[in-house]
């Protein structure tokens, strides 16, 4: 077994904070150690710890088509990691999904992000990967800003949750100016050679 894969298997047996999590322990996100962009997103909702498949949801609908890429080249884990804030669904707030579970990220995300040596991309979606990336500040202005982020291979985004709908709808400049900028920026950190037609099935290494 490589030190990738000791390592998925060690991320996939946690049960450090299981107690407070609700429906228990499943940790869900895709890695290769080839991947060029990075999804750094929030936490899995109860569709996504039922399917065990990374936003296997409406809101994954929608991040696909903000980012211009078909669920094929989305699942290709040679091409882009999936890995939340917190790996494991963290239960309901008051207005929706609790915040990622605050243990997860000190416990796996630099090891899981050092394994990724070939990171050209890292999409900053939602606030909470926003701020432990880049520290407090608004979303809002922080995509309207996306530009200023560009040169370190970050692009900060909003959650593609419903909620994005209402908020897309009162920011027109997202869809003019920020996704043509996001598809080219996905474009441009894409493996040379383009499309692979590897499949997640394919890798061993994509964890479900
Ligand atoms: S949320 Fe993170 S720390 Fe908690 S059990 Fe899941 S993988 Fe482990």
């Amino acid at each position: 077994m490589t030190g990738f894969d000791a390592l998925l298997a060690e991320v996939r047996a946690c049960r450090a904070c299981g107690e407070k999590l609700p429906l228990g322990p499943r940790p869900v996100l895709q890695l290769s150690p080839t991947a060029r962009i990075l999804i750094a997103s929030q936490a899995p909702g109860t569709k996504v710890h039922a399917s065990g498949i990374p936003f296997s949801d409406p809101s994954g609908e929608r991040l696909r088509q903000w980012m211009g890429v078909s669920p094929a080249q989305f699942y290709d884990a040679t091409a882009i990691a999936i890995v939340p804030m917190g790996l494991c669904y963290p239960g309901r707030a008051k207005s929706g999904d609790a915040p990622p579970r605050p243990e997860c990220a000190p416990l796996w995300r630099e090891r899981l992000l050092s394994s990724l040596p070939d990171l050209r991309l890292t999409l900053l979606v939602g606030s909470h990967a926003q701020n432990h990336a880049l520290g407090p500040g608004a979303l809002t202005d922080r995509v309207r800003n996306f530009a200023a982020c560009l040169p370190a291979g970050r692009f900060p985004l909003p959650h593609p949750s419903w909620r994005s709908a209402l908020w897309t709808r009162k920011h027109p400049w997202f869809e003019q100016d920020v996704l043509p900028a996001l598809r080219l920026a996905i474009r441009r950190a894409w493996p040379e050679g383009g499309w692979s037609g590897q499949t997640r099935d394919d890798h061993q290494s994509a964890v479900r």
